[in-house]
């Protein structure tokens, strides 16, 4: 794979929300690997470089719910390429929230355990358009057992998909599984609000306390969402992790926002996209999630960029998210778009406009050299 220096960095996120912006303005990457951080590194033995021509570079966005099946195909709005089109917006991994979008899906113990198996092990071999897909998201049915939880983790499932979409609802019936997945090292994240399609359920505030996920699934709808006082309830009384989502209640996002401000709770708050789904297919949803609680949401751009990736990289135990020597260099580079009122892409989003993407980076391997999808940026990333 060799050597990529990416030098003349305008602003580097770093992914950690507890220091959002880092000073340096060049970073090196070895064998796919971010091998150092800093000013002016050296070009020696260096294969590609790029030149990021002053603009902003982030860690690839990472969107914590999306409903993938098996390749790059959905069931739900018979759309092909949904997954490459995400990687154009600057998406380098998508987490599953549960293939329940399979025709047919199976709801016995045996069934669901067999897809989650599936999906994991089909994803981890296959990249739709370099991006990044962690697939095999358990849907909890009756009769699965702890044995199952321990097989499932040893053939590669990392997490359970929300907790709402089977038959195993009931914080009674769901929270000896989210024990055991707990204990085999998955990640749990749990259906919030109103009802998503039909067959599903309403999940109040305390349902959620009482079923202890990890993640809090779309605080703000899918698409309806928990009332506000609800919302408060999560942010306030507990430490969970929840969920912003592009297909959710956009006043609601406001709210989160508002709560989240207040609490201080910026490391608690991923974002989805939670396609495909009824909305549709949103390509460029992640983008639009940080532009709407960064404008409107008065949440500062680089901590924006932070929740779409380091967040999401800790609470999944991921490689990636963070802009730091050892971490897999998973990078956007990104301006502001053309005509836009900011002059960078921090300030573009500030601006509550979508960021034109000149480069998409998936383990030190240049997978887009020209976003088919964000508006054009104004300065673009030169090799
Ligand atoms: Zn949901």
């Amino acid at each position: 794979m060799g050597k990529m220096l990416i030098r003349n960095i305008g602003t580097l996120v770093s992914g950690d929300v507890s220091d959002p912006i880092l000073d340096a303005d060049s970073i090196l990457v070895s064998d796919g690997i971010i091998g150092a951080v800093g000013s002016d590194l050296s070009a020696e033995g260096v294969d590609i470089i790029i030149d990021a021509q002053g603009t902003t570079v982030t860690p690839g966005l990472i969107d914590s719910h999306c409903h993938v099946v098996i390749g790059d195909f959905t069931p739900r709005q018979r759309m092909l390429d949904f997954l490459d089109s995400e990687l154009h917006g600057g998406v380098t991994q998508v987490i599953s929230a549960g293939e329940v979008h399979l025709p047919g899906r199976p709801k016995d113990a045996a069934g669901v355990k067999a897809l989650a198996i599936l999906a994991a092990k089909a994803f981890d071999n296959f990249r739709p358009g370099g991006i990044k897909v962690r697939g095999g998201a358990l849907i909890l049915e009756p009769g699965l057992t702890e044995e199952d939880f321990a097989e499932m983790a040893r053939e590669g499932v990392k997490t359970v998909g929300e907790i709402g979409l089977g038959k195993v609802k009931k914080p009674e019936d769901a929270a000896p599984m989210v024990a055991w997945a707990k204990k085999y090292g998955m990640t749990v994240m749990m259906h919030t609000g109103g009802t998503s399609i039909p067959g599903s359920s309403v999940v109040t505030a305390d349902q959620v306390i009482a079923t202890n996920p990890d993640v809090v699934s779309h605080l703000n709808g899918g698409p309806t969402s928990v009332s506000p006082e609800e919302a408060r309830k999560i942010v306030m009384e507990t430490d969970l992790v929840y969920e912003i989502s592009h297909c959710g209640n956009p006043k609601m996002i406001l709210e989160v926002c508002r709560l989240t401000r207040e609490k201080n709770a910026y490391h608690r708050v991923v974002i989805g996209n939670d396609h495909p789904s009824g909305t549709g297919v949103v390509p460029l949803g992640i983008l639009r999630v940080l532009n709407m609680i960064a404008s409107i949401g008065e949440i500062p751009p680089e901590i924006a960029v932070c929740m779409a990736s380091g967040n999401t990289a800790r609470v999944h135990k991921l490689d990636s998210g963070f802009i730091e020597p050892g971490k897999a260099a998973d990078l956007v580079i990104m301006d502001a778009p053309m005509g836009s009122v900011g002059d960078d892409a921090l300030a573009a989003l500030a601006a509550g406009d979508i960021p034109g993407v000149s480069k998409v980076i998936v383990d030190g391997e240049i997978k887009v050299q020209k976003s088919r999808n964000t508006p054009p940026p104004k300065r673009a990333a030169t090799l």
